[in-house]
């Protein structure tokens, strides 16, 4: 691809760019009067203007029906959580009954580690990468705890060469053959927050099985980034958050994706709550707990239809515009954003971008790590309207996602730094 530096260029792939309508369909923040350029839907994506009347929908079925709302009117809330499961199928590869949303992301980690991480004998490992989500390092120390094993010596990292900032798949690879008869379970990132890596599920899944582990996901930076394929992958389970690039706002709800070949079998140990059991003997309240089949055998709670509904209102946009489509957009945009940054004549010391070059290796995010005085830039950007983040100890993360950003926001973003640069 040939990217040129200048407004008019950046203008013009505005203009050819087919998706360029779907901006309209969100609120974005105001700095002085004027559109922040905001990078940071990997935190927390945008507010879809659906989403208020999508909202407003329940709380009118709510007032107006008031528990008649769980059987009665369009969409009643108890089999509710069933209409996103198509859409979200297609959003990470799947088939609708091995899909469910349900409660937040670390509560569904849990759920899924209860049934996935059962370690036996000398096979008791889990296998992760260093330097994972705190959530999820912590959430996995737990688990080994509970089942009686010492963090430091059931747990697994796997940690880029020295020197380098990111992973080799050939080494995670070699890692799982190296303690295949120990690792019981092999749970990663799908992309990685910190560096913006994508990593090789497929092969990390087939590995995996080959030395009999079972292989488990978090996707809160793929969800709605990157195309997936779970269940081809052969994927045992995965588990994904809603507020970041899947735009249902601030602690949204939560999705899952359990294989067919787990989801389908009753037998499989889990925590069990009444909205998971069969949904036809639900209200006759009796013990005795019969999963239903699929995912959904996986629920506890009756569905939180509040967050829901701005979920589905965010989905309906994803299916409009197809995630392979957004993907296509992501890769240029992501790619002008690379361009800039190298083209700043900037010595790689300062300010160098840690995220893979490849761009099947990575998403929409590039990580930007700053050796001098990062914080500052950062605060520096934030009060000229330029929303990112910043991730302890020096690392700026910028996420130009194709729903609503623009090829001008990556562009002023790169004047920005070559003015900072130049001072
Ligand atoms: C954002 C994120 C979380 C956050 O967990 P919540 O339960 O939604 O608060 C966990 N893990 C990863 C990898 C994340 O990126």
């Amino acid at each position: 691809m040939s990217f040129q530096n200048t407004l008019a260029y950046a203008q013009e792939q505005d203009h050819q760019d087919e998706l360029r309508y779907f901006r309209e369909h969100f609120h974005i923040p105001r700095h002085n009067g004027q559109d922040t350029v905001y990078l940071c839907g990997n935190s927390l994506g945008l507010q879809p203007k659906s989403a208020r009347a999508a909202l407003e929908e329940e709380m009118t079925k709510w007032a107006e029906l008031g528990v008649e709302g769980h059987f009665t009117g369009d969409d009643p809330w108890f089999t509710y959580h069933k209409t996103l499961a198509a859409p979200t199928a297609k959003l990470v590869g799947a088939k609708p009954e091995e899909v469910v949303i349900m409660n937040q992301l670390t509560v569904n980690l849990h759920l899924m580690l209860v049934s996935f991480y059962r370690p036996q004998g000398q096979r008791y490992k889990i296998l992760t990468e260093a330097g994972a989500f705190p959530s999820d390092q912590y959430a996995l120390e737990s688990q080994v705890k509970i089942h009686g094993y010492a963090p430091e010596d059931a747990i697994i990292e796997i940690a880029p060469r020295a020197g380098e900032h990111t992973w080799r798949t050939e080494d995670i690879l070699q890692a799982i053959k190296d303690n295949g008869n120990e690792i019981a379970l092999v749970l990663m990132g799908g992309l990685h927050y910190y560096t913006g890596q994508v990593f090789d599920m497929a092969a990390i899944t087939q590995t995996a099985h080959e030395v009999g582990a079972v292989c488990g996901f978090d996707l809160a930076h793929a969800a709605g980034n990157v195309p997936m394929q779970l269940h081809d992958w052969d994927v045992d389970f995965a588990v994904w958050c809603t507020y970041k690039y899947l735009n249902s706002g601030p602690g949204g709800t939560s999705g899952v994706f359990v294989h067919e070949r787990h989801a389908q079998n009753p037998e499989l140990p889990r925590f069990a709550g009444w909205w998971g059991h069969d949904q036809r003997v639900r209200f006759k309240m009796q013990k005795g707990f019969i999963p239903m089949p699929g995912a959904e055998g996986w629920q506890l709670s009756n569905a939180q239809i509040l967050p829901m509904a701005v979920h589905k209102a965010s989905l309906a946009i994803f299916d409009e515009a197809g995630i392979e489509n957004l993907r296509a957009k992501s890769e240029k945009l992501t790619g002008y954003l690379e361009f800039l940054i190298n083209g700043l004549h900037q010595p790689k010391d300062q300010l160098e971008i840690i995220t893979p070059a490849d761009p099947a290796a990575r998403g929409c995010q590039l990580s930007l790590l700053v050796n001098k005085n990062g914080r500052q830039l950062f605060d520096t950007l934030m009060a000229n309207g330029f929303i990112l983040d910043w991730r302890e100890p020096n690392v700026i993360r910028v996420a130009p996602t194709p729903l609503y950003n623009t090829f001008e926001d990556v562009y002023r973003f790169g004047q920005f730094l070559a003015a900072h640069f130049q001072g």
